[in-house]
């Protein structure tokens, strides 16, 4: 087999990053539309995906009406709308078995597991307050919480 050489941008002196995803992980269609699910078991604190995409300006992905980002710091945001980008499948959950967590230096989002996932589980992170009662309120949420959002916002 031959040997395949990498070629990198002259000016791009650094490694190319590498995402993370892991490898128990598997688009499937659900109960409600597609979704993330576990292959395998996924242990607590693990990787399960990156968020990636172009990080772009909240204006920029305000003009492009994006549907799927991720906000960052400083009025910037992933915009996640590339097919690479399995963790656009993860739907929010108000019981999340997963959190997201920000590289804010590096701004990268990391998708990680809150406790061990067993396989056949679907993967769900809470998408936060202001995007719930903007997006998923007013069309019933349909993580299993009969559409009353966490307990901790009762
Ligand atoms: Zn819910």
């Amino acid at each position: 087999m031959k040997k395949r050489k990498t070629v990198r941008p002259a000016s791009k002196a650094a490694a190319p990053v590498k995402r993370k995803l892991h490898d128990h992980v598997r688009v499937k269609r659900g109960a409600h539309g597609l979704g993330l699910f576990a292959t395998g078991p996924i242990k607590k604190g693990e990787v399960v995906a990156e968020y990636w995409g172009p990080v772009v300006t909240d204006e920029e992905l305000k003009r492009s009406r994006g549907k799927y980002f991720f906000e960052l710091e400083n009025e910037l945001a992933i915009d996640g709308k590339g097919r690479k980008n399995v963790a656009r499948y993860i739907n929010h959950s108000c019981y999340p078995n997963c959190e997201p967590m920000e590289d804010v230096k590096a701004q990268r989002v990391f998708i990680m597991a809150r406790r061990a996932i067993k396989a056949g589980e679907e993967f769900g992170y809470d998408y936060g307050r202001e995007y719930w009662d903007t997006h998923i309120k007013p069309i019933g949420c349909r993580c299993g919480c009969g559409g009353k959002g966490p307990k901790r916002w009762r």
